[in-house]
């Protein structure tokens, strides 16, 4: 038996309300509608997912990540009952649930902020510093009123991260970037865009695969030559595969969809999907207000976005060096934002593959990784205990 928990993660939309107008936002064609997850939906989908973990035979760690539109805007009342479900309904497995909530923190009174310190046990904040892509139904950007909320939360003791989402517009601020989460002691992810929601809306700042890992590549150098341990997400999952890639003996780790998914989206429908299909109905596993979670999971429908899976890490994954260190879920999960399709119709790993061997290149250049004999001196590298993971933003 496995003595440490499985993770898996249920990315929620809870409504796709929202008071911005992100350019960018993938939601955008909804953002104006206010139609919520129903409670009585929201107990229905507990049910349908207790269930499942309950009879496992190992321990599971479970985290809801509450997304919107703009989650906060619901009423604070709106997620307390939800935590007084999951007690209710998960039992015993309860003690093994998180809440996590990514926000653009625009609207906060102090019921939210209790909210935020007492209810949820994450929160990521969703500020790209460069751009004014994150404006208002005016098109002001919110950037001002969102570092002033982000100093109300540290008045409150609440501890958060951020999310920028890389584009056109800020990256050639990532030095600035880098340096604000560092002067203010926070872990951010960078988050290259995501597909939008409408042909050509990202038309002026959209940024390629190859821009990408260039921008991954710089992140890099900066936290190698920085003295201070800096949490930048992925920066510090890539420098732990290579470090694994160089550790004689460290079991391999290969992502494996058919015994584990670990992530999963639920849309306002209740459709659920795997990260990389969202909304793209066909590829839904099927409903989570209306079906046990055990059914979707056996359903043909999950079964052929499985085989899918398994076939792009074999065309892909199977040559790569670092494969057993990275574990192919990039690839597995066709995170279309990293990646090219070569002439053969297989994913190109660019961005992940690229930023490895960049760390790889970097760490024999100062002798960490010793070039002839691949030997690799772990003292010289700072390394965190634990590399906190924010809140995953689709
Ligand atoms: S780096 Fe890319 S190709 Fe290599 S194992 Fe990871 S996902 Fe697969």
């Amino acid at each position: 038996m496995n003595a440490s928990p499985r993770q898996v993660q249920f990315v929620v939309k809870t409504s796709k309300f929202c008071n911005l107008r992100c350019r960018y936002c993938y939601e955008y064609a909804e953002l104006g509608n206010k139609a919520a997850i129903a409670p009585e939906q929201l107990e229905q989908m507990f049910h349908n997912i207790a269930s499942y973990y309950r009879q496992l035979d190992f321990p599971v760690d479970i985290q809801f990540v509450w997304h919107g539109g703009e989650p906060l805007l619901q009423s604070p009342d709106y997620y307390w009952q939800a935590f007084d479900l999951q007690h209710q309904i998960f039992g015993e497995l309860a003690n093994n649930i998180t809440n996590a909530v990514q926000t653009n923190l625009t609207v906060l009174n102090p019921e939210r902020i209790r909210l935020l310190k007492d209810g949820f046990d994450e929160v990521g904040v969703s500020i790209d510093l460069f751009g004014g892509l994150r404006v208002n139904r005016s098109a002001v950007d919110s950037l001002d009123i969102v570092l002033k909320n982000m100093d109300r939360l540290n008045e409150a003791n609440i501890p958060f991260g951020c999310i920028t989402v890389l584009t056109k517009l800020n990256l050639p601020h990532l030095r600035e970037i880098y340096n604000f989460y560092r002067t203010m002691n926070l872990s951010f992810r960078v988050l290259p865009l995501f597909k939008g929601s409408f042909d050509g809306q990202h038309q002026g700042f959209e940024i390629s695969a190859q821009e990408t890992l260039d921008a991954f590549c710089t992140l890099v150098d900066f936290w190698l030559e920085d003295q201070e341990f800096v949490s930048v997400v992925p920066i510090v999952d890539y420098i732990q595969q290579v470090i694994h890639h160089y550790t004689s003996n460290s079991s391999l780790i290969f992502y494996d969809k058919r015994e584990w998914e670990n992530i999963y989206l639920v849309n306002t429908t209740g459709d659920i999907y795997s990260y990389a299909d969202a909304y793209e109905i066909e590829r839904s596993h099927g409903n989570i207000f209306t079906t046990p979670l055990t059914d979707l999971i056996v359903g043909e429908r999950h079964r052929q976005i499985i085989i899918e899976a398994e076939e792009r890490m074999a065309a892909t994954c199977s040559t790569c060096p670092y494969f057993g260190s990275c574990s192919g879920s990039p690839v597995a999960e066709g995170s279309r934002q990293y990646n090219d399709i070569d002439e053969w119709g297989a994913i190109r790993c660019i961005v992940d593959q690229g930023t490895l061997q960049h760390i790889e290149y970097r760490l024999k250049q100062a002798r960490i990784i010793n070039p002839q004999t691949g030997k690799l001196d772990i003292e010289q590298i700072k390394l965190p205990a634990f590399v906190p993971s924010l809140a995953t933003a689709v």
